[in-house]
């Protein structure tokens, strides 16, 4: 009994002593409350953030939503229409031109990645010249640290129109943060908690899975997008505004004075400027404007508004991942040719990321410079075991020649061998141009006189045109 009571009052006294019973629980810190947007917009080139500012501007001014921007690149290749830098110089002032430009859309959230602006059509080649892995990780974990509802992004796919590679690279980019941010074993060291009491190396993120994406393609036929997701006017006023959402876009893109086609507004007149949005031909944005639906982990359809079912608890993303759209497989098991590059990374790369909606070009289709080599990328698949010899040919249209890539092949012992074949196209007046329509190259493969495919691959050839 004695010894009963003498532990209780140890007890007490031990309590008292340190405390703890009156003290009230020690704050552990939540995720930044500043930096949790509701639609984040990544973008690969300072200006780049025009394919949806008039939807932003009815966002952030019409709904109240917070907006942050990831740019993939600093822009620094390409002419400086406004003073003498160029280079590094260059993507210094650009930088800082994009963040006057987010500023007055009411954007202070922007950040910059490493990506380096690659003057091609190919998203292969910025992947590569950006270095894809280290700036993947840096924008699933700036996924983790804005949590948006929602990505607005480029499309990444091929159509003749700008095809930048840069483009397509930002929304492969985008489209693999929005799964992997998800997702607890991708970089893990963004979501260990601390483990010191000044913690130096790990983030103490959490996973975030963003609800929808959606995509803004810089094709020439916009049309060919409408009912693909929803669609807004460019044009109707802002009630807080008081301006058309496209003149609020317009009035932001100012500050952009050393590129181009942004830097041309500053010189405009306000009527001018109201000229250019009425005509459709030169508009930047079609009325309405579409935002191409990419995927959702939440209901609803394709063409609901982008915050439709928002609220919902998103479904077990890797439940079912699909291959949604199946990849055309020759019968058989013997050799056989398909078109090559970054076609055929995308068909293996839209079914990965369950993109079963996506709208894609009815045929493989590119647009490039007259006169410039047209490069048709080849892929050859055939046992592994031996090697092959295989026959290429190709039919073109009248004027157009091979240089490269046709004839008889030894193919190495490999599954697949790139076999490609390169074009000479004539180079035309701008007034032939006007006239020209698509052309059709067709590239045949044959072994020991049996044929074993055919490629073909539809070309606009234009006066400008990034590098294929
Ligand atoms: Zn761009």
């Amino acid at each position: 009994m004695g010894f009963r009571k003498l532990s209780w009052s140890f007890l007490c006294a031990s309590l008292f002593a340190t405390g703890v019973a009156a003290q009230e629980p020690q704050v552990v810190h939540g995720g930044d409350e500043r930096y949790k947007v509701d639609i984040l917009e990544v973008v690969a080139h300072p200006d780049d953030e025009a394919f949806f500012t008039p939807y932003l501007a009815r966002a952030i001014y019409g709904l109240h939503k917070r907006v942050a921007v990831v740019f993939s690149t600093q822009g620094g290749s390409g002419a400086n229409h406004y003073a003498r830098e160029r280079g590094p110089a260059l993507t210094n002032v650009r930088e800082i031109e994009a963040r006057e430009a987010c500023a007055r859309l009411g954007i202070s959230l922007v950040w910059f990645l490493d990506g380096k602006d690659t003057a091609s059509q190919d998203v292969l080649d910025s992947l590569s010249n950006w270095g894809h892995g280290a700036n993947l990780e840096r924008l699933v974990g700036l996924v983790r640290l804005t949590r948006p509802e929602i990505i607005l992004t480029h499309f990444p796919g091929i159509f003749v129109g700008e095809d930048h590679g840069d483009h397509q690279a930002t929304g492969v980019l985008a489209t693999e943060a929005f799964d992997l941010a998800a997702d607890p074993t991708v970089f893990p060291a963004q979501l260990s908690g601390t483990t010191k009491h000044r913690e130096l190396y790990l983030s103490n993120l959490e996973p975030w899975q963003t609800k929808k994406i959606y995509y803004g393609s810089d094709a020439n036929d916009g049309k060919q997008f409408d009912g693909t997701g929803p669609a807004y006017s460019v044009n109707e006023i802002s009630p807080a505004l008081k301006k058309s959402y496209a003149r609020f876009a317009i009035d932001a893109a100012l500050p952009h004075l050393t590129q181009g086609e942004t830097g041309r507004l500053s010189k405009m007149s306000d009527a001018e400027i109201e000229k250019l949005l009425s005509d459709p031909d030169s508009a930047w944005w079609s009325e309405p404007s579409t935002l191409i639906f990419g995927k959702s982990v939440v209901g609803g359809k394709a063409t609901d508004d982008l915050f439709a079912h928002i609220d919902e608890k998103p479904e077990k993303r890797r439940e079912n991942p699909g291959r949604c759209r199946e990849r055309p497989v020759a019968e058989g098991k013997g050799p056989r040719l398909e078109l090559g590059g970054p076609w055929r990374f995308y068909e293996e790369f839209y079914p990965v990321h369950g993109l079963c909606a996506l709208p894609i070009a009815k045929a493989p289709e590119i647009g490039i410079k007259t006169g410039a080599d047209l490069v048709v990328p080849l892929v050859l698949l055939h046992e592994p075991s031996k090697p092959l010899v295989v026959k290429v040919t190709a039919a073109l249209p009248e004027g157009w020649k091979v240089t490269a890539g046709v004839g008889k092949w030894q193919l190495p012992a490999e599954g697949s061998t790139s076999l490609p074949v390169h074009i000479e196209t004539p180079t035309l007046s701008t007034e032939e141009l006007k006239k020209e329509t698509a052309r059709e190259v067709r590239i045949s493969a044959e072994v020991e006189g049996k044929p074993i495919g055919e490629v073909s691959l539809k070309v606009v050839l234009r006066t400008v045109a990034l590098p294929q």
